[in-house]
């Protein structure tokens, strides 16, 4: 569904002078199988951002290929779901109006999304809620809200930005559980990225690791603790072999 091969981005006219190239991605193939997630983990400033927003046809400082669903990506010919690393819910309209947004910049022929009141009572999002603005929501309201935006649209393909790491613990779980029970039912392309190994381990099928900046792919791990809540001596030996990837320590593979 997702295939990436040779991808190497680039930001123009920044750096310390000012026109220097910084390379955020370089040389970087992946692939994701439709109606599979992947996780991807990276050290800060890797250039994780910076390939959501290419896959999500946001972005175009890139040479190499992209393709989503045989094509090369193109945000107009695909519904794609995309949730930025601080939700990217517009603080001027009202959660009800956040929500919409999406499905109706798709199809503006019909402003009301067909399953909105399912998906919203299936994500705990009430009436008082619709009608307050983004600053009067917690964290996981917010997330809630942006996940429900995402998954209206019912999108060939989800990008999430770490959806989840400005939420504690519980409702971090709670949520993941909310983007499985949804993943599940519409069966979406999912790419993840985190930071955490241990969500990574739980949300991927597949996990990749970047390396540091410029990010390029240094692990891939075909994931067998997928969706189980882990505690034996081997998923604390697959973490250790992820941090140690993560880190440069560890032989690539
Ligand atoms: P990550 O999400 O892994 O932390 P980013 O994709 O945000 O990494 O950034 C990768 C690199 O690209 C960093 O060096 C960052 O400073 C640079 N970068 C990101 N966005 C821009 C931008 N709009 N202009 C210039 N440089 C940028
Ligand atoms: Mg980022």
């Amino acid at each position: 569904m997702i295939r990436v091969s040779h991808l190497s981005a680039f930001y123009d006219g920044a750096g310390k002078d000012k026109n220097e190239r910084v390379t955020a991605l370089e040389d970087l193939s992946l692939e994701v199988p439709k109606g599979g997630t992947c996780a991807i983990i990276g050290p800060s400033g890797c250039g994780k951002s910076t390939l959501l927003r290419i896959l999500a046809g946001i972005a175009s400082n890139y040479e190499g290929e992209v393709s989503v669903a045989g094509a090369s990506v193109d945000p107009k010919a695909l519904s794609i779901g995309f949730i930025p690393q601080n939700y990217g819910l517009l603080p001027w309209k009202t959660v009800r109006d956040n929500i919409r947004l999406s499905w109706k910049v798709k199809h503006p022929e019909s402003p009301v999304p067909p399953d909105e009141k399912s998906m919203l009572a299936r994500l705990g999002v009430d009436a008082e809620l619709l009608s307050r603005f983004p600053r009067e929501l917690s964290g996981g309201q917010q997330q809630r809200a942006s996940l429900a935006r995402a998954f209206l649209l019912r999108p060939d393909v989800l990008l999430m930005d770490e959806p989840f790491s400005a939420l504690d613990a519980i409702t971090r779980e709670e949520m993941q559980e909310v983007f499985f029970e949804l993943w599940r039912a519409q069966a979406v392309t999912a790419v993840i990225v985190t930071h955490d190994i241990e969500e990574a381990l739980y949300l991927g099928q597949s996990v990749v690791v970047l390396s540091p900046a410029p990010g390029s792919v240094s692990a891939v791990l075909d994931n067998p603790y997928f969706a189980r809540r882990e505690t034996s001596g081997d998923f604390a030996a697959e973490k250790a072999r992820l941090r140690s990837w993560l880190t440069g320590k560890g032989a690539p593979v």
